[in-house]
């Protein structure tokens, strides 16, 4: 049934039940336009928010990363520490934010930029990421459309923080229905669900002051499944004549992963002229809003620390390449590359072995047909994941559902072993089932896979970047496989040493292994003698 027609029914069976006399319970559209007025009395009033046109808010914004942490579910990454001036049109239902942003992960650095997001497309102005895509690169200045992904990612999060979002709730009740309840921290909030697009909120009520006090999405994290997204709101003050919350926090499972603070509000002000103009050149490439599955949390988060490969497939940008691909890099050994992320697949004697699960299960379901593919009637008998961040093991349930064994460095079994037994509904590139019982084998220094025909072995390194770090080594190959320390061919090597690179060359000595060449879970292939050089070796 549609949402118009859903509506239309409610409100008949409404008008029947009041024929009828029959008393209006807690779930009907009456109570909801309850919460929607009392909310918006306690927001200043509805006609004082209908006369907001034009609003700019500054603020400051801290971003945390849970999956990007040094020990597998520990404390988050800080990832970055930013001021943003956001201006909205509510006539010409336009945004435009202007961001400083000062990441403090994976490198410490900043990044100027604007975005613009109009109802057609959406808009980046400037550099934003360390993954920019081939339009930012080729635009002169450098700017981009946003991917239909991203734009209804943004636009989604742009109207859950909307001061305008009440209003649009009395406006279509058609697309709000009744929630039940929810009880957080102790506190019951009555909670109407209002889906404005291909999203749904669930708009949660302070049950004391009226006042909006969560809005949650239930998305898909790639890590741990089914997950609640929420933005909270707090501290409301009136600035610049507009009730506003100038506390807003959103909660990934109930941990703050970012924490806004709102300085400064300014309403009716008169905007510069062409404020919300963007480059011809771009808009003539800007994609349509995604309707159907959006990754919201890899879209997200991946911008928290400044890595978002902006484009409308996760694994890899559809204006450069064709998509994911296999490179022969040694007998019987394939480097899965055309993405942003990389896996090696590795022939055994009866089976295969793939090393890291980047990205998604959609990610791991082509390697997985690509693997069976090329090495017809061998199972994929191992999966080692090098570490447990989110970019490179969002893709472990598809291996898990495919029967491989977890090979894990110490200190992460149990962690995957949670991760597995989460529900995952949600996830678009896997149909639900069990996978609670997982083998894992923990790697307490060295761990070689059993196999008559080859030596595969995965080696554990102290590292800067995670731990229980892996790194591969295909004995008969003479072929390490290296991910986050060292990416291979992606870049020169610096002229001095850093931690990360003298942990690959550490593991090599303690090892006692000799390789002539690694892959790289970014990057490309190398030889390894520069960089032994480099450390002195
Ligand atoms: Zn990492």
């Amino acid at each position: 049934m549609s949402q118009a027609k859903g509506g239309v029914v409610k409100r008949t069976l409404l008008l029947l039940l009041l024929l009828l006399g029959v008393g209006v319970c807690m779930t009907t559209p009456l109570h909801a336009q309850d919460l929607i007025n009392g909310a918006l009395t306690a927001m200043g009033g509805a006609d004082a928010l209908a006369q907001v046109k034009t609003l700019v808010v500054k603020g400051t914004v801290r971003h945390w990363e849970p999956e990007q942490s040094m020990v597998a579910g520990g404390d988050m990454r800080h990832a970055a520490d930013s001021t943003f001036e956001m201006t909205g049109d509510f006539t010409a239902h336009a945004v435009r934010v202007d961001w400083v942003k000062n990441f403090l992960y994976p490198a410490p650095r900043t990044f100027q930029f604007s975005e613009i997001v109009t109802p057609e497309a959406g808009y980046v102005l400037g550099i934003d990421s360390n993954g920019r895509n081939k339009q930012n690169r080729e635009s002169n200045p450098p700017g981009h459309a946003m991917s239909g992904l991203r734009f209804t990612a943004t636009q989604r999060e742009l109207r859950r923080a909307s001061p305008a979002l009440l209003l649009q709730m009395r406006n279509q009740p058609d697309k709000v229905s009744a929630s039940p309840a929810i009880t957080i921290g102790g506190v019951t909030y009555p909670a109407l669900t209002y889906q404005p697009g291909p999203y749904a909120f669930i708009v949660m009520f302070d049950p004391q002051t009226h006042l909006p006090a969560r809005i949650r999405t239930l998305d898909y994290d790639n890590i741990w499944g089914d997950s609640t997204y929420d933005l909270t709101f707090a501290d409301w003050r009136t600035l610049g004549g507009v009730r506003i919350a100038t506390s807003q926090r959103y909660e990934l499972n109930g941990k703050v992963v970012v924490d806004i603070k709102i300085t400064d509000v300014s309403a009716n002000a008169p905007l510069p002229a062409g404020h919300f103009e963007v480059p011809a050149a771009l808009q003539g490439t800007a994609p349509k809003p995604a309707s159907g599955n959006v990754p919201y949390q890899w879209v997200l988060r991946r911008q928290f620390i400044g890595t978002y490969l902006d484009s409308d497939h996760p694994s890899f940008d559809t204006r450069a390449t064709a998509g994911l691909q296999l490179v022969e890099v040694a007998p019987g050994v394939q480097h899965v590359v055309g993405g942003s992320h990389h896996s090696l697949i590795v022939e055994l004697g009866d089976g295969l072995v793939v090393f890291d699960a980047p990205v998604n299960d959609g990610h791991s379901n082509w390697t997985i047909a690509a693997a069976q593919a090329k090495y017809p009637g061998k199972p994929i008998k191992y999966l080692v994941l090098t570490h447990h961040h989110m970019d490179h093991a969002g893709g472990v349930r598809a291996y898990a559902a495919a029967g491989a064994t977890l090979v894990v460095g110490k200190g992460n079994a149990d962690h995957f072993r949670t991760v597995l037994a989460m529900p995952f509904t949600r996830n678009p590139d896997l149909t639900p089932r069990d996978l609670s019982k997982p083998p894992v084998v923990e790697v307490a220094e060295r761990y070689t896979i059993p196999d008559g025909k080859r030596e595969v072995t995965a080696y554990l390194a102290e590292n800067p970047h995670a731990n229980g770090m892996l790194i591969g080594y295909i004995a008969d190959a003479r072929l390490g496989f290296v991910t986050d320390l060292w990416s291979p061919g992606a870049a020169p090597l610096p002229d001095k040493i850093t931690p990360a690179l003298a942990a690959v060359v550490n593991t090599v000595k303690k090892a006692g292994i000799a390789p002539l060449k690694f892959a790289g879970g970014h990057g490309a292939t190398s030889d390894y003698a520069p960089l032994a050089a480099l450390a002195g070796n």
